[in-house]
């Protein structure tokens, strides 16, 4: 895990939220690496889940939402984890994570308070009074900017049933103790779907989604010997769930949940109905009886994915007796595509190919990056570290038949090939 975190935070893809200032905890900031793989992870799901499907619809809902929203949910009341001071050192714990029978962790004391339950809704206020009216919260979840859209997007789209809701977007947890890098974050990314069904199909359609999970998680390198699917007992789920499978994934801090896929009946849209006064139900097309849907949720974290996708990638290896340290991430995940390089920096007619050849790929959209410092070895290694699959060099013979080197990160294997045939 260090030898992630620190390549991370070197290489540019994760830093320290507000680093500056002594950091918050909780809070991670992306740096340009981070971006691109964040962005190519999250337009891979929407283009495997979303776009490539006729029965799938995107929303972007509010993060701000009316607070009925939450009291409808059930997180106003119920969305808390246990939480125990110790008096002595003033640590606060999840009493769940913590044995209150032994010391304090921290300070090795034992004089633990009482343990009260700790909502972890971060609350704000709309409008410029403070008051108990102008009370909201940040979201913590992005499901119910999906739910409260049900009814827009049947009146909007007609769509046929079994049909599905996606959302990306932030969301916020008051964590207690965040922790293990941005596993556990007060404020991160989901991906989350609502497929809604006829509860007389539930089973085959929770099927159909796990096995699209399995697909997905395969399609970003993940290893299925990492991947555990948890069937959650009853007596551990939510009470409105008939089954709940955590996916979990063997992180270098221990096995943990990656997402959750989990068949919530017609709780939410109930819920919503008795709260807005709506009707939630569905009417066939064929003219049948209308019914509220049933409801199955796949729900991935952001963060937690990217740090599946960089535990899988990490690979040490040995290079001509030399020790390197690199990412083999799926081309399509890679943040840089192509490296381009002039073999030596002060020979004006190698930098002007070579440029040349950096802009075409650009104008082509690829992720590029160029690089003439250091010597050719350096740049090799630069590149591999952050994932680049494609190294491709400027030399002299470029100069005479057109042709460049192209080294294969994984196998360091170099080929030539014409110009030409690397940028139509
Ligand atoms: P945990 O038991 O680990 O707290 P959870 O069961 O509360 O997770 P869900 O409410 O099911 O999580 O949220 C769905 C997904 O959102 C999780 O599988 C995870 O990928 C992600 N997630 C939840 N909480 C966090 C967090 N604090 N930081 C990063 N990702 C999170």
């Amino acid at each position: 895990m260090d030898d992630i975190i620190s390549l991370c935070k070197r290489r540019g893809f994760i830093y320290q939220g507000s680093e500056i200032y002594g950091g918050l905890a909780g809070t991670w900031d992306y740096g340009p690496l981070g971006v691109a793989l964040k962005r190519n992870v999250i337009n891979a799901w929407w283009k495997f889940f979303v776009e490539s499907r006729d029965d799938m619809y995107g929303v972007d809902a509010a993060i701000l939402m009316n607070p009925k929203t939450w009291v409808a949910s059930g997180h106003t009341a119920t969305f808390t984890d246990p939480l125990v001071e110790c008096k002595e050192c003033k640590g606060r714990f999840r009493a769940d994570k913590v044995n209150t029978e032994g010391n304090c962790p921290v300070c090795g004391k034992k004089a633990w308070g009482e343990i009260r339950q700790f909502n972890m809704m971060f609350t704000t206020h709309v409008g410029p009074v403070d008051d108990e009216s102008s009370v909201a919260y940040l979201r913590p979840e992005t499901a119910q900017g999906i739910f409260t859209n049900y009814r827009n997007v049947i009146d909007s789209c007609y769509p046929d049933l079994p049909f599905g809701i996606a959302q990306v977007g932030k969301a916020f947890r008051n964590e207690i103790s965040p922790r293990d890098f941005v596993f556990r974050s007060r404020e991160f990314e989901q991906m989350e779907i609502e497929y809604f069904v006829d509860p007389k199909t539930w089973e085959e359609n929770f099927a159909k989604l796990l096995n699209d999970i399995q697909e997905f998680l395969s399609q970003m390198g993940l290893k299925k010997d990492m991947i555990h699917d948890l069937e959650v007992p009853e007596n551990d789920r939510a009470h409105y769930s008939k089954r709940t499978i955590d996916i979990e994934f063997d992180f270098p801090i221990g096995r943990g949940e990656l997402l959750g896929l989990a068949y919530r009946t017609d709780f939410d849209l109930k819920n919503i109905a008795r709260e807005s006064g709506k009707n939630m139900e569905y009417r066939p097309k064929d003219g049948s009886t209308p019914f509220v849907p049933h409801v199955i949720e796949p729900s991935f974290g952001v963060e937690r994915l990217i740090m599946a996708i960089l535990t899988t990638a990490y690979t040490d290896d040995e290079i001509d007796g030399e020790k390197r340290s690199y990412l083999k991430l799926p081309e399509h995940l890679a943040p840089v595509k192509y490296l381009v390089s002039p073999l030596l920096k002060n020979k004006p007619e190698l930098v002007k190919r070579a440029q040349e050849v950096h802009d075409k790929l650009k104008s082509r959209g690829e992720s590029v990056m160029w690089d003439d410092s250091g010597n050719i070895g350096k740049r090799y290694r630069k590149a591999d570290e952050i994932g680049t699959p494609h190294a491709i060099v400027v030399d002299f013979a470029t100069l005479e038949d057109d042709t460049v080197t192209v080294r294969d990160r994984d196998t360091t294997e170099q080929v030539r090939v014409k110009i030409d045939e690397l940028v139509k």
